[in-house]
């Protein structure tokens, strides 16, 4: 780790990390994004005190309003997110470019309890969802190594109540019942209290087994739960950002449904999804406002001096 870097890349309040709603766009995000107004300004791979960062695109969408995206969550070709710190690279470089709005989609499976045809309420495949609360299956990031972020438990505590900006979710809410040529089948909104099942990457679906625990838990607590990539909301927190988080159900749960989601699943991220998800967040980043409402920063309190003294003192430098 090198603490020393300094930040070379764009500045922006807004960003998305993009998704797998966009995988099937390709590296043509841009191209699409053309034909919507959004003009891309520049690319850059800035170094970060991790190693090299992921790739930040800069946009200027049609109001003027500039944007960042870095594409899927910050991964990079065949490198383990996890092995090579992908996330702790894109928020530092969100951080450091002064991001305040960060947008993230997702895409994965249901484990609704509800899953009779009859039940209309079930969060099904082809819902778009804004989650109300978080599971998590991995030890997610909370801070940034090498910065005053690395651990500020002591110093700043992230409540974790409302993790996905409520305003935000209203604006996207707006947004998905919006679009031009498209109808999601049922928008379930925080009011519907699901529950995103965070992880962000390996190279495995939630076996059968998580899939049944998720599904009888979100029987017990009355919270329908989702399976999807998302990056750590407490790490967005502590970075001082809002995190709008929009979430697109695309099977069942693996196991749950006797079919393989995976023939249906190709079909629909590069057909259905990329070009509706690409509108939905051009036109978010574009007019979506700061919130003034939430409680997003509030939800970062400050702690009294004596939490941080009681630790040992840092080593002299
Ligand atoms: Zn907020």
């Amino acid at each position: 780790m090198n603490s020393g870097v300094d930040y070379a890349g764009p500045r922006a309040a807004f960003a998305t990390l993009g998704g797998s709603p966009t995988w099937g766009l390709g590296d043509r995000f841009h191209e699409f994004a053309a034909t919507r107004g959004h003009a891309r300004l520049g690319l850059s791979r800035p170094r970060t005190p991790y190693g090299l960062g992921p790739q930040v695109e800069h946009y200027r969408g049609p109001s003027g309003r500039e944007f960042l995206r870095i594409p899927t969550y910050g991964q990079v070709v065949d490198e383990d997110p996890g092995l090579h710190a992908s996330e702790w690279k894109t928020f530092w470089i969100l951080w450091k470019a002064g991001v305040r709005v960060l947008l993230v989609g997702g895409t994965s499976g249901s484990c609704d309890w509800r899953r009779t045809a009859a039940d209309e309420d079930a969060v099904r495949p082809g819902d778009f969802v804004l989650p109300k609360s978080y599971l998590t299956r991995d030890t997610m990031p909370t801070g940034l190594p090498g910065t005053e972020l690395e651990f500020c438990l002591p110093r700043q505590v992230a409540i974790m109540d409302d993790p996905f900006c409520p305003p935000l979710a209203e604006a996207l809410r707006a947004r998905a019942g919006r679009l031009a040529d498209f109808r999601f089948r049922r928008i379930h909104g925080p009011e519907s209290s699901v529950v995103l099942n965070r992880w962000l990457a390996g190279n495995g679906f939630e076996s059968l087994a998580t899939c049944r625990m998720l599904e009888a838990s979100g029987r017990q607590i009355g919270m329908p739960v989702i399976t999807g990539d998302c990056v750590s909301p407490v790490l967005a927190r502590v970075c001082g950002m809002h995190l709008a988080y929009y979430h697109v159900v695309a099977n069942w749960g693996t196991g749950l449904e006797p079919d393989d989601p995976t023939i249906s699943l190709n079909r629909l991220y590069m057909q259905t999804l990329p070009t509706v998800a690409a509108s939905l967040e051009l036109a978010f980043l574009d007019e979506a406002s700061e919130p003034a409402t939430c409680r997003c920063r509030e939800l970062l309190r400050p702690r009294p001096p004596e939490y941080a003294q009681a630790l040992s003192p840092p080593a002299a430098k």
